[in-house]
């Protein structure tokens, strides 16, 4: 008996992690037509209950011992609340089936059916989580309790296998929601730091990093034109040198704050390179469009005041360089140092304004 229970626990895990993975790792698994998952996990916790009646313990005439009840569970934890209607209608139908539609076998199928009711009820109201689905299980488990006391002959061992239930669906449901519980948290530490190793700490745009690898990718490519703007504050250090260095980072947070509200193409990459140095990745933009929208960002610094350091106004100047991949460049790096050499020119042209990359005019 207890090497079938031990069966039944592994199938319940095999499924728990199936599952799970893949549909919670979205980084690195990317199962399409999201919108089909739920019926998905459905049917994959369906399949599983199948298995589990395969290896349930028979424990009295017409009663059986398995972990159908945590895979329902689960199954909306994972999939949401459309996921236990599935499984525990598959399940419930395979448990009439298989026990041959004896009154039993009836009760024991509606029930696992009615458990995928509750259990979606309540996934719709509150969210799906470990934590509601402690209270579903709480209360599912002692209504099929009942409908075991209900079925199952009258006999000495009858409360021993009410005992056998209990203890086996608490443990099983118990030690795979913790090791999920666990998993969940790592995924999370992961993606936090994944997320923090990709932006810029004090302004939350993407990082230089982040920056080269996306220059890189879209110039790769070779399919489309792609516009950089780099822009630099203008007599920065003259701010820290000033005001402090508190302020002048609520500069560049309120610098970046403003370039995000600039109604930009989808694609577009907002970062910080470095220091008080900033860029506009543009891909599928032309030179004539990547010019203007420079102009637009000069005008959206240059025009009001930046309030800091609780109502001091600081009027703030940017000057950018503007370079496009093929026309000025002929791959990432140069098209970096090109951008770079306009927005030089910006500086020594008076600052406040925008220069495309281009032949130096003639004196
Ligand atoms: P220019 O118009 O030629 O760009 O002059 P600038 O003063 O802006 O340029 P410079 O390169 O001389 O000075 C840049 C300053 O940016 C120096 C440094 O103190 C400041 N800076 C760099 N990173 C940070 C930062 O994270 N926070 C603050 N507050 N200041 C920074
Ligand atoms: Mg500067
Ligand atoms: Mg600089």
């Amino acid at each position: 008996m207890f090497y079938q229970l031990a069966i039944n626990f592994c199938i319940l895990f095999t499924f728990s992690v199936l599952s799970y993975w893949p549909f919670q790792d979205r980084d690195r698994f990317r199962i399409p037509r999201q919108k089909f998952h739920p019926y998905l996990i459905g049917t994959m916790a369906g399949i599983t209950g199948l298995f589990l009646l395969r290896a349930a313990v028979p424990v009295a005439e017409g009663v059986i011992v398995d972990a159908r009840l945590p895979v329902i569970i689960l199954s909306g934890v994972f999939g949401g609340p459309i996921a236990p209607m599935v499984s525990s209608v598959i399940i419930g139908l395979a448990r009439i089936w298989t026990g041959n539609f004896a009154e039993g076998a009836m009760t024991a199928g509606i029930n696992t059916m009615v458990i995928g009711l509750i259990a979606a009820t309540v996934f719709f109201r509150w969210s799906p989580t470990f934590r509601s689905a402690r209270f579903v299980f709480h209360f599912t488990v002692f209504q099929t309790a009942a409908v075991i006391v209900y079925i199952q002959p009258p006999g000495t061992g009858a409360w021993l296998n009410i005992v056998l239930f209990l203890c086996y669906s608490y443990l099983s449901f118990f030690t795979v929601a913790f090791i999920l519980r666990e998993l969940n948290t790592h995924f999370r530490k992961l993606e936090g730091v994944e997320q923090l190793s990709k932006t810029d700490y004090l302004t939350g745009l993407s990082n230089n990093r982040t920056f080269g690898e996306q220059v890189q990718t879209f110039t790769d490519r070779q399919e489309e034109p792609v516009s950089l703007i780099l822009l630099d504050i203008d007599r920065f250090k003259a701010v820290n040198d000033t005001y402090g260095h508190p302020a002048g980072d609520e500069v560049l947070r309120e610098l970046a704050k403003r370039m995000k509200r600039i109604s930009l193409p989808d694609r577009a990459v907002l970062s910080r390179n470095g220091g008080e140095e900033f860029s506009i990745l543009l891909p599928g933009v032309a030179k004539e469009k990547g010019t203007a929208i420079a102009e637009q960002v000069r005008c959206t610094i240059a025009d009001n005041p930046f309030i800091v350091d609780g109502g001091l106004s600081l009027p703030i100047t940017i000057s950018l360089g503007v370079c496009t991949f093929p026309d000025d460049a002929s791959d990432a790096k140069e098209l970096y140092e090109r951008a770079d050499q306009a927005l030089y020119r910006a500086k020594e042209s008076g600052r406040n304004l925008v220069v495309g990359y281009g032949p130096q005019p003639v004196p």
